[in-house]
């Protein structure tokens, strides 16, 4: 390469990832609930001073459930106001355990209608009635209790259209449909239970967020971001943690602000890489673009063995890309294929 022919620029690369967990500590809570629960609860753990309690932060960064807490003395069993012992006098039948019940009820058989009887119908007229079509086969051997014409009756109701209720045998009355017959009814609000457990509680959580910041190589240039050129990797676990002195200004400038304490920031994992990149254009050969960057020789990912070798690729330049590209419609060739056809004439 001739001095002052070629132009170099840096073009690093970058991905950058940090989690955050934080800590939120939740407001007090006055709660109601039913039943006797002061054995349960007070299993939680207690604490006087909210804003000081200490809990511990979860270890990793996946998500944990948030940390239930009791205040110290605010657990109290409550018998309920609303009701005796969990349940209250049946409102539906005064407290009787009763209700009343239809003594006869429609037939079953023959729908309580018309086919209670196939000369009168139910009507007491005879021969008002003929046998319904589909019945035709049919043998009834009942005569009907309403009209007295034989072998026409349904042989449930004997054609009198109702049966006797098979609920309360006719007697008129049955235990009540809302206590079962117990006079009582459940107290809805304390669950049956005729007491109420009260307290304060509070939550701590630890929620997790996640941030990325990334300087992509262009698009166009499809080349090998992949983990297997040399980026260099940085884990940072701390706030004081200081960023790799050879990292590049550009890319020192996209990911300091991301490293500045968050409110309420418990813990962090942060993961830098990155992989320094120059650009190289040769006057004399402008079609094409080459790309100079740290390749890994011998290693995996991540890791920090391995030795570096300098790879260099070779690009075309946008506007023969731009040529390729247009390929997928038609027109867009055409009025592409005509505008490099320019550009080369005129020599630009
Ligand atoms: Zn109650
Ligand atoms: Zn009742
Ligand atoms: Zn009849
Ligand atoms: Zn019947
Ligand atoms: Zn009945």
């Amino acid at each position: 390469m001739v001095p002052g022919t070629a132009r170099l620029t840096d073009r690093p690369l970058l991905d950058f990832r940090i989690d955050r967990r934080f800590e939120v500590r939740g407001q007090e809570v006055r709660r109601r609930v039913p039943g006797r629960k002061l054995k349960e609860i007070s299993k939680r753990p207690a604490y006087t001073d909210l804003a000081a309690h200490p809990v511990p932060v979860p270890s990793g960064f996946a998500s944990s459930p948030p940390v239930r807490l009791v205040r110290e003395g605010s657990m109290a069993e409550e018998s309920c106001e609303g009701c005796a012992g969990g349940s209250l006098d049946c409102e539906q039948c005064g407290g009787s355990g009763t209700q009343k019940c239809p003594t006869r009820v429609k037939c079953r058989a023959c729908g309580g209608g018309v086919d209670a009887c196939w000369s009168c119908g139910g009507t007491r007229d005879r021969d008002t009635r003929k046998p319904p079509a589909k019945a035709q086969r049919q043998v009834r051997t009942d005569w009907c209790r309403r009209c007295g014409a034989h072998d026409v009756a349904c042989p449930k109701c004997q054609g009198q259209q109702t049966m006797p209720c098979g609920v309360c045998k006719e007697k008129g009355v049955r235990p009540c449909d809302a206590c079962k017959g117990s006079k009582r009814v459940r107290h809805d609000p304390c669950g049956g239970k005729g007491y109420f457990t009260a307290y304060v509680e509070a939550e701590i959580s630890h929620p997790v967020e996640s941030d990325r910041k990334r300087v992509a190589a262009p698009p166009h240039l499809w080349w090998p971001t992949s983990w297997r050129a040399g980026w260099r990797v940085k884990h940072l676990a701390n706030v004081w943690d200081k960023l790799p002195p050879d990292l590049p200004e550009s890319l020192r400038a996209e990911v300091e602000p991301q490293l500045a304490l968050a409110r309420r920031e418990v813990a962090r994992r942060a993961t830098l890489r990155y992989l320094p990149v120059a650009r190289v254009t040769v006057d004399a050969d402008p079609e094409w673009v080459y790309f100079a960057f740290p390749d890994r020789v011998g290693a995996g990912t991540d890791t920090e063995t391995g030795t570096d070798i300098l790879k260099v690729v070779r690009r075309p330049a946008k506007q023969v890309v731009l040529r390729v590209a247009g390929i997928a419609s038609g027109a867009v060739v055409i009025a592409v294929l005509a505008m490099v056809l320019v550009l080369r004439v005129i020599g630009a």
